[in-house]
């Protein structure tokens, strides 16, 4: 889904028993092409598909930015960085690196976890949780950083579904990636999903931050895209 001239909300489906929707975001400029967030284990033909259509060559990829460390948002990072000869540039924050690393067990993603799921699995799709999902991280990211491509990328820190958690708000075109900060529901904003969010009250406080910003479109990467009123539903949340 097109959200502005160069920003392309990328429609994925995450099928694990019930199948649901996940939208890693593609921002781009003439010279960088990011992606935010790269799908569960086994997507790369997917976004390589989908980048297509939005008219983005997948060989022009040069960076990709991970909201945080949960297996949904990591899970095809090592297939792009294989296929690209590990020439893309890996962003994320110093709080979640070490888990993106392998240096520490995910949060979320439990060794009996991945055992249940790789039971339950059609065999096709269990493969690809055989691999350890775990990269390098290139490059840590500081809250309030502004990123100087694709008009300009600010980095906003809001912990508590992870405690490196961070959204990205795009200057020019006034969008929140906001990554599992929240999640959406028919065109409603959500706070952040209190089964998969071990600090509430820090992810309550985060949300704080994004009333700051003047926001027009928030993409959720669980939910999708909201447009109506979203500095309104923002501060709703916040009361
Ligand atoms: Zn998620």
């Amino acid at each position: 889904m097109k959200i502005a001239n160069d920003v392309e909300v990328l429609e994925l489906t995450m099928n694990l028993g019930q199948p649901s929707m996940i939208h890693p975001t593609l921002v781009w400029d003439e010279n960088e092409v990011v992606l935010v967030d790269t799908g569960i284990p086994g997507q790369l033909k997917e976004i390589q598909e989908a980048m297509v259509q939005a008219g983005v060559a997948f060989e022009r990829l040069s960076k990709v930015i991970l909201t945080h460390q949960d297996f949904d948002h990591i899970g095809s990072l090592n297939a792009i960085l294989k296929v690209t000869d590990y020439s893309i540039e890996v962003l994320a924050h110093k709080e979640d690196q070490p888990y993106i690393q392998g240096e520490k067990p995910f949060l979320k993603m439990s060794p009996e976890r991945i055992k249940t799921l790789l039971e339950t699995l059609p065999k096709e799709r269990a493969k690809y949780f055989l691999d350890p999902i775990t990269a390098k991280v290139d490059r840590t990211l500081n809250d309030g950083e502004v990123l100087p491509y694709c008009g300009g990328i600010t980095v906003i820190f809001t912990p508590g579904h992870t405690p490196g958690h961070m959204s990205l708000y795009l200057k020019e075109s006034k969008v929140l990636i906001a990554g599992d900060a929240m999640v959406a529901d028919g065109g409603k904003l959500l706070g952040p999903r209190e089964q998969v969010t071990p600090d509430m009250e820090t992810a309550r406080k985060s949300l704080e931050k994004l009333t700051h910003y003047d926001i027009e479109t928030v993409i959720c990467y669980h939910g999708g895209v909201v447009t109506e009123q979203v500095n309104e539903q923002i501060k709703a949340l916040i009361k």
